[in-house]
């Protein structure tokens, strides 16, 4: 496929998930099955074009190496089971690893709650030239903490400035240091894999089912299903404050894993494009010292 009719492809296949303004935005509005105009019988090329989409990906990511101006952020957020390991394995598997930087943030150390929530995240923000993953991040304070208010507790946070106040203070904070961040040559993109709750069950069964897979299944993970509708309701209410041109979020359908990752790709190859990367120019004085190099390697006998 030519360049120019990929990328506008990747735009067709991630436009209608990216979120900029959160006003509006109801998560009812996304179903986590849908596919656009693809059918699964449509996987198998749906698959290639994900390759294609990898390919793309990793000459994106060389110029973004070689130029070293931008960095790219990319924060996955979703219920368990929704893919994230997934996505991030086979979206990225074309990058060159000493580009990329993946940090996986679980329940915060007794060291990170004695700092405030962004600390433990800002401390693993991409190099320029860099892609820097965060599988979940600083958005779980405003889910998994706001759904157990216990977590709050123990977030050492003086007594007089835990309020009803809070989740909204949360999401202003979260937006102000995002757009900070951009205007530093930081490119932020949030993922949201939303799962239903039918297929997390599936996906939850067959762990359970395949010991292959075994390891992946807590019983934890399962006891949080009874708080969904909880979930759900800060999930959208992340997206409706901290949906910003700057830092989008995209709600992409995640009941179908090769969808999800087509979409993904899509968002990170249509955003890498529009910062026109290209290889740095080679000054005069260094365009000399190549052609003399040359020569040196060319000449007779003197080549090694
Ligand atoms: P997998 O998909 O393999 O299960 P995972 O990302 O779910 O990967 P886990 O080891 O299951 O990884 O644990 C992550 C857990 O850490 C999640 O339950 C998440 O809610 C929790 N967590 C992450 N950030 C925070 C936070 N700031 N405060 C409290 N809990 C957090
Ligand atoms: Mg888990």
């Amino acid at each position: 496929m030519k360049e120019k009719k990929l990328i506008k492809m990747a735009g067709k296949l991630s436009d209608p998930y990216r979120v900029i303004s959160g006003s509006k935005f109801r998560l009812k509005d996304v179903d986590p099955g849908d596919t656009l105009w693809l059918k699964s019988k449509d996987k198998d090329r749906a698959k290639e074009g994900l390759q294609t989409g990898v390919e793309e990906l990793a000459r994106l990511q060389d110029r973004l190496y070689a130029q070293d101006r931008w960095s790219v952020l990319l924060i996955f957020q979703a219920m368990d089971a929704a893919g994230k390991d997934g996505a991030i394995k086979h979206v990225m598997s074309g990058v060159n690893p000493q580009g990329c930087q993946v940090f996986s943030f679980k329940a915060p150390s007794s060291e990170d709650l004695d700092h405030d929530y962004l600390w433990r995240c800002m401390k693993r923000l991409p190099e320029r030239g860099r892609i820097g993953i965060f599988n979940r991040s600083y958005y779980e304070e405003t889910l998994v903490v706001r759904v157990h208010p216990e977590l709050l507790a123990k977030q050492k946070i003086p007594a007089k400035l835990v309020n009803k106040q809070i989740w909204k203070q949360r999401f202003e904070d979260i937006r102000n240091v995002e757009r900070y961040l951009t205007r530093n040559g930081v490119v932020v993109l949030k993922f949201f894999l939303h799962v239903s709750k039918e297929e997390q069950k599936k996906r939850f069964l067959d762990r359970l089912d395949r010991p292959e897979k075994n390891w992946k299944f807590s019983g934890a993970d399962a006891a949080e299903r009874e708080h969904w509708n909880a979930y759900m309701k800060a999930y959208e209410e992340m997206v409706r404050h901290t949906a910003t041109a700057e830092a989008p979020w995209y709600v992409v359908p995640a009941d179908n894993k090769w969808f999800t990752r087509l979409v993904v790709a899509s968002a990170v190859i249509k955003t890498l494009d529009s910062l026109d990367l290209h290889y740095p120019v080679v000054s005069e004085a260094k365009m000399q010292e190549l052609a003399v190099a040359r020569e040196k390697l060319a000449g007779p006998g003197k080549g090694m």
